[in-house]
């Protein structure tokens, strides 16, 4: 039944998926009100890893009745802010003392590599609810120096107060599942909020496993509540719950939109981290031994599945051949095969609809005459592996080009003039990042206020760190994640006037 392929698990990772998976609700494991199940795959061969509990709306009802009472009298909301410190801390420590067997999980789950799921997703995981954990004792608002010019010789004194949204739905996406899982909770927890958190049908496991680990760390019943399920039904009855105070979500535009729409109807807080088109931009005056294989990974990282993948790569005609050759040694030279060998440096994409949406886009830019520099193909006969792919020789009007392809496919355009560059970088609906590469600070002062997106790294990409606030401009979204300022979207500011 399950899908063990040729590597040999843990034995806490065998224990974890031998039976169904239920949801978390209130503190316990249930299964769904409807007693339906649905499978969760290995993307490396197909099979099916576990059956897990399929929440609905009667469910999504539960968590949230649940989450309500947590917030509104139960303990989380009158507990200090040291205490609910030390429960994050418990957290962290104990997801860093069970990080093998999140890595394992998410490598089996989500088909990525396990060494770059132990040092990356799961590390930063860790990290943020440890960093989100030394929050709630330093959330404080401000003294106002108020005037009150109507009500002369008056005395008053003003403060603001920073409150928790409230009941906080979490709606996650399957490309870093448990890193997602950790983005949301840690500010919300942080905050003093309660949570319904959804993960992706695609990849519940490592969420699932987390919220174990909550109820070990001793967060009161209902202050976290997972319940697994597709979007259309338990995403959907989330988003429309009235006593959600606040909906955070990152997956794709598309879905964004749909989700911005339902939640207006009973005027939810909302924070969107959506799709990308995001430009990685070599200047003439690159190192190239830097920017080929900085490129290259701005690209094939997580197999292309990641928001701000750098897919639009902008080269100087003067550098073109020499950039595209590398690049495609550098694709030709990646391992490709299951995650759960630390050597495979190209993984599967996660499911059967990503492959076919991945390999419809590359037909689609033969089609529209870019050049196949390498890839383009399937890998093996089973299980969704997708080559490194370079499509050269691209323009603004492809397909390819304008929209998110979410896979491992980059797209090279060639421009003639630096000040070419702020153009055809925010040429995009999206805004999420950016990366310039060059030896030249000049470049980078003049570049990086141009470019309209959220982040900019220069010579390097996709660089992510839990102190360095993450979120897009346009159509990428609104609302950060991580940093500081992810704390801001889960509080409310309450202005306090006495008149003495
Ligand atoms: P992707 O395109 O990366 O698969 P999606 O945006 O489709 O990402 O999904 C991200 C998350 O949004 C998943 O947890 C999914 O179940 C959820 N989702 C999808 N459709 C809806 C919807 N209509 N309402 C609420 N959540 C949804």
């Amino acid at each position: 039944m399950t899908s063990m392929n040729q590597y040999k698990l843990s034995e806490k990772v065998r224990n974890f998926i031998s039976s169904p998976r239920k949801m978390l609700i209130n503190g316990q494991w249930v299964n769904s009100v409807s007693g339906k199940n649905f499978n969760t795959h290995d993307p490396a061969t197909g099979d099916v890893i576990v059956a897990v509990a399929e929440g609905d709306k009667e469910d999504i009802n539960r968590a949230v009745a649940a989450a309500r009472k947590a917030f509104d009298d139960g303990p989380w909301s009158s507990m200090t802010p040291t205490e609910r410190e030390r429960c994050m801390y418990r957290l962290a420590d104990l997801m860093e003392q069970n990080a093998d067997t999140l890595s394992e999980l998410e490598a089996l789950d989500n088909g990525k590599n396990v060494a770059i799921a132990r040092a990356v997703d799961i590390q930063v995981a860790i990290d943020y609810i440890r960093y989100m954990a030394g929050w709630p004792s330093k959330i404080m608002g401000s003294t106002l120096p108020l005037s009150v010019p109507y009500a002369p010789g008056a005395k008053f004194l003003g403060y603001t107060l920073k409150e928790p949204v409230g009941v906080v739905g979490q709606i996650i996406p399957w490309n870093f599942p448990a890193l997602m899982c950790a983005w949301k909770l840690g500010p919300a927890l942080a905050s003093g909020c309660t949570v319904v958190l959804k993960p992706a049908e695609e990849t519940p496991l490592t969420a699932l496993y987390i919220g174990e680990l909550i109820c070990e760390a001793g967060f009161p019943e209902g202050v976290v509540n997972i319940v697994p399920g597709y979007g259309h039904t338990a995403g959907a009855a989330l988003t429309a719950h009235k006593d959600v105070d606040k909906i955070a979500f990152t997956g794709s535009t598309e879905v964004g939109k749909i989700i911005v729409k339902a939640a207006a109807d009973t005027m939810k807080n909302v924070s969107m981290e959506l799709g990308g088109k995001s430009p990685a931009i070599i200047l003439p005056d690159a190192d190239l031994s830097v920017a080929i294989p900085g490129a290259a990974s701005a690209i094939f990282f997580n197999q292309g599945q990641v928001c701000c993948a750098g897919s639009r790569l902008f080269v100087p005609d003067s550098l073109y051949d020499q950039v595209v050759k590398g690049l495609a040694e550098v694709a030709n030279g990646m391992k490709i095969g299951s995650g759960l060998n630390p050597e495979n440096m190209v993984n599967p994409l996660v499911s059967q609809i990503q492959f076919d949406r991945v390999m419809g886009y590359i037909e689609s830019g033969r089609a529209e005459g870019a050049d196949i520099v390498a890839g383009g193909g399937r890998r093996g006969d089973k299980g969704y592996f997708v080559e490194p792919t370079i499509l050269g020789n691209t323009n603004r009007d492809m397909k390819v080009v304008r929209e998110e392809i979410f896979g491992p496919v980059v797209c090279v355009q060639r421009y003639k003039d630096v000040s070419e560059i702020p153009k055809l970088a925010n040429d995009t609906i999206y805004g999420l990042g950016a990366s310039i590469w060059t030896r030249d600070i000049s470049n980078v002062v003049k570049i990086v206020p141009k470019i309209r997106s959220g982040s900019v790294w220069v010579n390097c990409h996709n660089v992510l760190d839990v102190a360095m606030p993450f979120g897009g401009y346009k159509q990428s979204g609104f609302g950060k994640d991580m940093g500081k300022e992810a704390l801001d979207s889960y509080l409310e500011t309450k202005s306090v006037c006495i008149m003495s």
